[in-house]
């Protein structure tokens, strides 16, 4: 595969963009993984782009010095269907951290599968909640156990809302190691397994969600999974101490612009179409969507500019921020647009309330709540965790250590 100038590769995902735009009802209504939207990426090359150059990708992406092109391509994608943003994102950010942990005998194994385009990832940390501590990593994951045995690793236990079950080839799962001299979050491993591995099994009963139903997030039984030495990749501590939940961040909100994006889109064709679009008091309306999805776009362009300027503090604080407003700016995007059109855009042959719905379910993803705190803390000069993760001691000897 050659590797294709950063904005061919922007081009060649907005022109898949209303491809995916027609396929996205069809996958919400029957709770299914978009298979032949990824069929696209793959032909299109867009599942390597986070590969380095070096190794074949096109070498975009926050492990490669250029988050914006990657989040503008995400943006494209989810703007057909947020569902399959989140699908596409899950996969991207793994081989982010490919790039980042794995060792040179693994990347030289993974790239020439994933430039292929045989690869389709997802990350499975999340577990149905647990009530007895307020540690969110051992809320969240702390459950599944990794036993050693001989030459690798058997796993076990269950996840929940395993994004892309059944549709990804292969899953990073977190795990703890049985080891009590570590720290919970040095216990806490990440594994590459493949996902038909015997031992894995898909609860469908479970992901009748409200929205992002093509996202296919099933609970998933662990039993006895085995997973060879080598694909042992990185540690939560190290997930964190390199600000990986910070870098992510900013992803999400890549992919909410691409929602706001399309309901908007959506909005001013309708109101053209209905002849409307000379009423001042909807052109106000309509202008306030717009204002939002640029000033979403604009803290995506700050954000990145941060990262790569390389100031890590900023950076990580900015990435917070830009998720907060992510959240913020593509709600009322969205709001505007459904408030312009009316009720009978609403109607299921109409693809703006299912865009709501979606984005309404993803924005639940994390927890503004602690991204908040977390931004509050930087503000006021408090030391704080930027992946919004640790308790504040952690957070400290964390970087201390640093
Ligand atoms: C569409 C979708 C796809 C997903 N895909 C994946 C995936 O690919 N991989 C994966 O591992 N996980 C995935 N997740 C799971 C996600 O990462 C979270 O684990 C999950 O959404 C948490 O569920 P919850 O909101 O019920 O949990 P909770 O953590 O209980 O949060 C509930 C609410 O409580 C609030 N809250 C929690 N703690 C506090 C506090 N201390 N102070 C104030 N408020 C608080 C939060 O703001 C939140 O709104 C996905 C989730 C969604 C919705």
């Amino acid at each position: 595969m050659k590797s294709e100038q950063p904005d061919a590769l922007i081009a060649s995902a907005r022109k898949l963009t209303a491809k995916f735009a027609a396929r996205a009802a069809g996958y919400d209504k029957d709770n299914s993984f978009p298979h032949e939207d990824f069929a696209d990426l793959k032909a299109a090359g867009l599942l390597a782009t986070s590969v380095p150059k070096a190794h074949g990708g096109h070498g975009v992406s926050i492990s490669n010095g250029d988050p914006l092109t990657q989040w503008r391509i995400t943006s494209a994608v989810a703007a057909g269907d947020l569902s399959l943003g989140r699908c596409y994102e899950g996969h991207i950010n793994t081989i982010d951290l490919v790039n980042d942990f794995a060792s040179d005998e693994l990347k030289k194994e993974l790239y020439p599968k994933i430039v292929a385009g045989d690869m389709r990832f997802v990350i499975w940390g999340s577990e149905p909640i647990r009530q007895d501590t307020q540690d969110l990593y051992q809320r969240l994951s702390g459950q599944t156990t990794a036993k050693k045995v001989d030459g690798g690793w058997l796993l076990n236990g269950v996840k929940a809302f395993a994004t892309s079950a059944g549709g990804a080839t292969h899953v990073v799962i977190t795990a703890a190691l049985e080891d009590v001299t570590l720290s919970a979050l040095e216990q806490q491993q990440w594994f590459l397994a493949d996902a038909a591995s015997p031992g894995i099994s898909i609860d469908e009963s479970w992901w009748h969600s409200l929205g992002m139903r093509a996202t296919v997030s099933h609970k998933v039984g662990l039993k006895d999974v085995f997973v060879a030495d080598r694909y042992r990749l990185f540690s939560t501590e190290q997930y964190l101490g390199r600000l990986w939940q910070a870098k992510f961040i900013p992803h999400f909100s890549a992919s909410f612009l691409g929602a706001a994006t399309a309901a908007y889109e959506f909005a001013c064709g309708y109101l053209r179409q209905r002849k409307k679009a000379d009423d001042p008091v909807l052109q106000n309306l309509i202008a306030q969507a717009r204002v939002a999805i640029d000033l979403l776009d604009a803290h995506l362009v700050a954000t990145a500019h941060s990262w790569t300027a390389g100031n890590r503090d900023e950076a990580a604080l900015r990435s917070n921020i830009c998720r907060a407003a992510g959240e913020q700016l593509s709600m009322e995007a969205v709001a505007m647009a459904v408030r312009v059109c009316g009720a009978t855009a609403l109607l299921e042959q109409f693809p703006l309330g299912r865009i709501q719905r979606d984005l309404q379910t993803y924005v639940r993803h994390e927890s503004i709540d602690r991204i908040l705190t977390a931004i509050g803390k930087g503000c006021l000069g408090i030391d704080y965790d930027p992946n919004f993760a640790r308790s504040d001691h952690q957070a400290r000897a964390a970087r201390a250590a640093d």
